[in-house]
């Protein structure tokens, strides 16, 4: 980019040290960059005239050329108002000033033809327009494009500096540099048919019209994305490439035998899918670290347990590791049986395992006659050696930190591959920007026979028949989970709340046993209230979110959800998930209050409407905006983008991300001299930030 840009705003013609001290304070811009890049929020039309007759509805603000015919004050002392009648040949309007009465009335020539701009409202069934801009109508003036609106503070208006100022500004700036340079190879800008940097800065900020402007959105959207993709592509590129891995290249005796004599179904084709992707990054000889998605019920442990079989031919070990022991205690369970015939040896290493197993479980692992480890937390600690770990599962990722993560890379002296499987769908786009070049794998599909959970929402004053319905379904031998939210501030209150619902719910079904837990339980307490439900020797469990990860209960047919108002829809999501597991239809009832927010409306809405992790993750990122989505908060990436939305941008996303990775993999360190434009302009772009793509 020109030099020209880096100079300190203060140069600017219109600016001075005064405006640019304010504008430094106020809206952080220091320099001609900063001020080019600094985009209306909105613009408003004046490309066209409209006719007084034509008013109707809510309009935004208009033009109308025409004159003033009639004066009249009206009101006394402050509340003195200048009312005048406005005509253009099709119809009067009103028009109003609260202020500024004298000014105005000496000002304004009756019969002299004039152009006003504003928002008609609607008052007393008649269009009245109050405060327009005004200005008089010359014969040839053009009717004028758009004109962008820019962000202000309260302390730039009461300094006068208002956004036609700034627009001023932006034309003073344009037209001190002759020929913006442009940033984007030639290649790029006729592939993807993209405006040409100078004229997308023109238009961004004096759009000649519509089309103009959405071409000049459409590029700089493209370019933010772009950069920002090139930047994580290359430092992902170049870790990679550093990082060795073990290379599986080997199917064999433990996979072959599992697959034709022990696989309890066939595979989906999201699961052979994703078992490909995996088996191919294993093989390639660099460590493998994979995100695998798929929505709750989709199958991943049995993709996990594939994966291991992988290692396990290839003459390595390998170790599952949930986040709670009921998590791990199940996956033991689900993995030994399944694993039975092929004669692979598995243990569960958990914080209660017993010294006396711990220790034949470590003696094992570092003989290696252990095939594969799977438990808790608890395997991370150093005391727990294997003779050569090959791969690591982490079941639902949220609850890991990267710490933890890296505790495993140590486990081994090249470090294993790392697969991670989470329930919380994330936006693809986000997925991209996030994790960088962390390989995502996606299981989009559910095993056939599945029926949808059916999501209603019901307001308090509908609790006798949701009583009604949870009674009919407990004669039918089906098992209710009802789940009360937990707001740290108020603990207390909260946990008072969550003993009395689990006092009406036994009051209200006395011939069925009811369970309880909460987080701030023991471990041994909660886990044995959560077994009581697991082996159906409680039809109820009155909880608080502590279930929300990964407990399979497939008799479990309803979930109530208290308070649903109070959840974001990612828990809500995974919340549902723990019913609709079995043959049996399933049911989420949405608890609520009346009195709900837009927002709030539109998530209980959103759950209702859909059963897709997909659909409610896009929905979710759009009401949250990127950066309070899970998991993004850790990757300290700068969701402060300056035009391009990565919730709603999704396709230019990707588009950027296709045309960055073409030119990482012919010249990952951008030194082809075709190339060396984009190397300026990210050193430009990305001096002053850290190397964050590296963490994840
Ligand atoms: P999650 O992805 O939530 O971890 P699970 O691996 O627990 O899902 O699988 C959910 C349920 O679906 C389990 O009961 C499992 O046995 C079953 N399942 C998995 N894959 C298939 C398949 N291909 N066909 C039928 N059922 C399957
Ligand atoms: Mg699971």
């Amino acid at each position: 980019m020109n030099d020209i840009v880096r100079l300190d705003i203060k140069y600017l013609k219109g600016v001075g040290p005064k405006r640019a001290e304010l504008l430094a304070k106020e809206l952080n811009i220091h320099s001609y960059y900063d001020m080019l890049y600094y985009f209306p929020f909105r613009y408003i039309d004046k490309s066209q005239i409209h006719r007084i007759c034509d008013i109707s509805g809510d309009m935004p603000s208009i033009q109308l050329k025409g004159r003033f015919i009639t004066f009249s004050e009206q009101g006394e002392g402050a509340r003195k108002r200048l009312h005048a009648l406005f005509s253009d040949g099709s119809g009067n309007i009103e028009i109003v000033w609260f202020n500024s009465v004298k000014r105005m009335k000496e000002s304004l020539l009756p019969g002299k033809e004039y152009i006003i701009f504003g928002k008609p409202t609607l008052y007393n069934s008649r269009y009245s327009i109050s405060h327009p801009e005004i200005e008089e109508s010359k014969p040839n003036l053009e009717p004028k494009g758009l004109r962008g609106i820019y962000t202000l503070t309260e302390k730039m208006r009461n300094k006068s500096l208002t956004s036609k100022t700034i627009q001023q500004l932006q034309e003073n700036l344009l037209a001190s540099i002759k020929q913006i340079d442009e940033t984007l190879p030639k290649e790029i800008l006729e592939r993807y048919k993209l405006m040409g940097l100078h004229e997308a800065l023109i238009n961004i900020h004096m759009p000649r019209s519509i089309h103009d402007l959405q071409r000049a959105q459409l590029r700089l959207k493209f370019d933010e994305l772009f950069f920002l993709q090139l930047n994580i592509l290359r430092f992902a590129k170049s870790r990679n490439s550093k990082i060795l891995g073990f290379k599986f290249d080997k199917i064999g005796n433990y996979f072959n035998n599992f697959y034709n004599t022990s696989l309890p179904f066939p595979l989906t084709n999201a699961q052979k899918r994703v078992i490909k992707e995996i088996r191919k990054d294993m093989g390639k000889g660099r460590q493998m670290n994979r995100l695998l998605q798929g929505d709750v019920g989709s199958g991943k442990t049995l993709v996990a347990v594939m994966s291991a079989l992988i290692a396990l031919d290839n003459g390595y070990q390998a170790s599952i590791i949930a986040p709670t022991e009921i998590l791990a205690t199940q996956h033991y369970a689900t993995v030994s049986e399944m694993l039975e015939k092929v004669g692979v040896k598995v243990a569960l290493l958990t914080g209660s395992t017993k010294k006396s197993e711990r220790d034949v479980i470590h003696s094992q692992l570092t003989s290696g006659e252990l095939n594969i480890l799977i438990g808790t937390h608890a395997i991370l600690e150093d005391t727990v050696q294997f003779h050569n770990l090959g791969l690591v599962i982490i079941d639902e990722q949220h609850r890991f930190g990267v710490a933890q993560r890296a505790k495993m890379w140590q486990k081994n002296t090249t470090p294993p591959h790392i697969l991670v499987m989470t329930a919380t769908p994330i936006p693809r786009t986000l997925a991209m920007t996030v994790y960088g070049d962390l390989d995502v794998s996606v299981i989009d599909e559910l095993p056939p026979g599945r029926k949808p959970v059916t999501t209603v929402l019901r307001f308090d004053n509908h609790r006798q028949s949701v009583y009604r319905f949870i009674g009919e379904q407990l004669k039918l031998g089906r098992q209710i989970y009802i789940v009360y939210p937990l707001i740290q501030e108020n603990e207390k209150l909260d946990l008072r709340n969550l003993e009395e619902g689990y006092e009406i719910i036994k009051e209200t079904f006395p011939s069925y046993r009811v369970c309880f837990v909460h987080g701030k339980m023991r471990p041994a307490e909660k886990d044995y209230q959560m077994q009581l439900f697991v082996n159906h020797k409680a039809d109820i469990m009155v909880a608080t979110t502590v279930i929300e990860v990964g407990v399979n209960v497939p008799n479990a047919s309803v979930m109530v959800i208290e308070n649903a108002e109070r959840f974001g829809l990612a828990q809500l999501h995974q919340l549902r998930g723990r019913v609709g597991r079995g043959a049996d239809q399933s049911y989420c009832i949405l608890m609520s209050n009346q009195k709900l927010s837009k927002d709030t409306r539109h998530r209980l809405k959103v759950m209702t409407e859909t059963n897709d992790g997909f659909i409610v993750a896009e929905e979710d990122m759009k009401l949250r905006g990127p950066g309070d989505m899970e998991g993004t908060q850790q990757s300290g990436i700068s969701f402060n983008l300056k035009i391009a939305n990565l919730a709603k941008d999704g396709q230019i996303v990707q588009l950027a991300r296709d045309a960055a990775s073409e030119i990482i993999e012919n010249d990952p360190m951008l030194t082809l001299p075709q190339n060396k434009t984009l190397a300026e302009q990210l050193m430009f772009l990305f001096q002053k930030q850290a190397n964050w793509s590296l963490i994840s």
